[in-house]
């Protein structure tokens, strides 16, 4: 852990030396101001927190409607490989075309569910329709069924170690375009007249809504706001600059997740400072977005 910080500081002074103007308390830190810790790789022990974390169930959701159902195997084949090995994992995966999606062979313990949803037209609805499909699943279903939810973009696949590290009452990860950028210029949306408005000046971190999870009942909660905060904007004809992710931002500023996962857990490899970042975890697979999102 000593290493890992000092590595870290390292880190920190070269990027001074070279952008004198970035944020000096850099995305890179292991604890938030409020003592969530930031999970980087090196700063947890796995065998301990296999002891903690010892037959708990793990929900999977993802969402894969229309192209996006292409994404689907890759993502389950290296969920299979990388997400939560040796625990109990059911996958909630909701398609358009439950007949489109290929056969694939599950591990021990883990279960396959695929369910019916209709598909939105814009994609924009699409990816906003997941929080109001999240309130329904984790109100009804899931309290019975998993322990924990982690929440996925579907367009991503496993690549490194993903274990029981990641699991917390309410976990959020760092977006990989966000984790040097000074409060103001972080992507919130600065609509006053949106549900997802959030002030300059305020704000923790820029989060993604690609990777998150919590309990069920934290997860009911953060979901039934941002349901919530669509409608209300929809009344009024707007809609919030990065759809459920301008939402998601605005719960997380009012509830401070308990654990915060460092961009390892969601990076892209086309972004600058990857030496900063020598886990990737869950990579975004590059897509065409004008090909798939028609
Ligand atoms: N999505 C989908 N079908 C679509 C558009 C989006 O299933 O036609 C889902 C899918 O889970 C996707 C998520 O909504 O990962 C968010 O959309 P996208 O990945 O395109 O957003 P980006 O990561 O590019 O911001
Ligand atoms: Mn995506």
């Amino acid at each position: 852990l000593n290493e890992h910080l000092m590595e870290i500081k390292q880190n920190e002074r070269k990027l001074l030396l070279r952008r004198p103007n970035i944020r000096r308390k850099a995305a890179l830190e292991v604890l938030t101001p409020w003592l969530a810790p930031i999970i980087w790789d090196g700063t947890y022990d796995l065998r301990i927190l296999n002891n903690q974390f010892k037959g708990k169930r793990i929900g999977l959701f993802v969402l894969a409607v229309k192209k996006y159902i292409r994404f689907l195997l890759p993502f389950l084949e290296s969920a299979e490989q990388h997400f939560m090995v040796g625990y109990s994992v059911t996958y909630y995966a909701f398609t358009d075309n439950t007949a489109a999606v290929p056969k694939i062979s599950l591990g021990a313990g883990r279960t396959l569910n695929l369910l019916e949803v209709e598909a939105d037209k814009r994609w924009q609805d699409i990816s906003m329709k997941r929080m109001q499909i999240l309130v329904n699943l984790t109100h009804d279903r899931l309290p019975k069924e998993v322990d924990y939810l982690v929440c996925a973009d579907v367009d991503m696949v496993f690549n490194d170690h993903v274990g029981v590290e990641i699991l917390g009452d309410l976990v959020a990860t760092i977006h990989p375009g966000f984790f040097l950028t000074q409060r103001n210029e972080l992507s919130y949306d600065r609509n006053p007249e949106s549900a997802a408005y959030i002030p300059y000046g305020e704000g923790d971190f820029y989060y993604m809504a690609a990777f998150y999870g919590g309990t069920v009942e934290e997860i009911n909660k953060l979901s039934t706001f941002c349901h919530k905060g669509i409608v209300a904007d929809k009344k009024k004809n707007i809609e919030a600059v990065w759809q459920e992710e301008s939402h998601f931002n605005k719960y997380l500023f009012f509830n401070k997740p308990t654990k915060v996962l460092s961009p390892e857990y969601i990076w892209d490899t086309n972004l600058p400072n990857g030496d900063l970042v020598k886990k990737r975890r869950f990579l975004a697979v590059h897509k065409n977005h004008i090909d798939v999102r028609n």
